[in-house]
């Protein structure tokens, strides 16, 4: 009896495409990933985290708004590291809602924690409180018709595919 016909490790940009492509298949997805890592390095750590840090330094400094303010226009006087935290983890936690919503929208289960293969049609994940689940897919293979193996999604979006 298997879990799913398809299991991705990795709820990263190259993940949640495989993961959905194959779900508006008609198949039966899984994706795993870590409570504090849901889309990948692009949402948590590298490309909206640099993006956003950026765009609030402009915003704050006032940067782009001088031209029409004069040059001595500031948002804020003194900007903090707290200042650009806060911001940036309110844009993570949006981004990481959108995410949720559209895995959840195309009938993708979101299983929380580390994926590490049993077998090749076996998975087990450490969702961090010392029990590890044992979830089973159905077989490593192309997604009939779909023309491509998920498998080469991306670097880290790695998929067991399965029929
Ligand atoms: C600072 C920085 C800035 C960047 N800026 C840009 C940019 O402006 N534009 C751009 O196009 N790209 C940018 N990138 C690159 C972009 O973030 C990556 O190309 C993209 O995130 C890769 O997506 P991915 O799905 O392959 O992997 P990742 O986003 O790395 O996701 C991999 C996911 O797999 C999970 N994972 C790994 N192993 C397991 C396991 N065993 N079990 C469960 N989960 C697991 C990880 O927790 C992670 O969530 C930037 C990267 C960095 C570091």
């Amino acid at each position: 009896m298997y879990d799913y016909d398809l299991l991705v490790l990795g709820s990263g940009p190259s993940g949640q495409k495989a993961a959905i492509a194959a779900a508006k298949l008609g198949k039966r997805v899984g994706i795993v990933d870590r409570r504090d890592m849901i889309g990948g390095v692009c949402i948590n750590t590298g490309t909206v985290p640099s993006k956003t840090l950026r765009e609030a330094v402009l915003h704050l400094t006032g940067l782009t708004q001088r031209d029409l303010y004069g040059s001595s226009y500031r948002v804020k006087e003194e900007i903090t590291v707290s200042d650009l935290a806060a911001r940036t983890e309110h844009v993570i936690s949006r981004q990481t809602d959108v995410i949720r919503n559209q895995l959840a929208r195309n009938r993708v289960a979101m299983i929380t924690g580390t994926g590490r293969f049993a077998d090749a049609h076996a998975v087990w994940v450490d969702g961090g409180s010392g029990r590890e689940s044992h979830l089973r897919g159905r077989r490593r293979d192309r997604l009939p018709g779909a023309g491509v193996h998920l498998d080469g999604a991306g670097p880290a979006g790695r998929a067991a595919r399965l029929r």
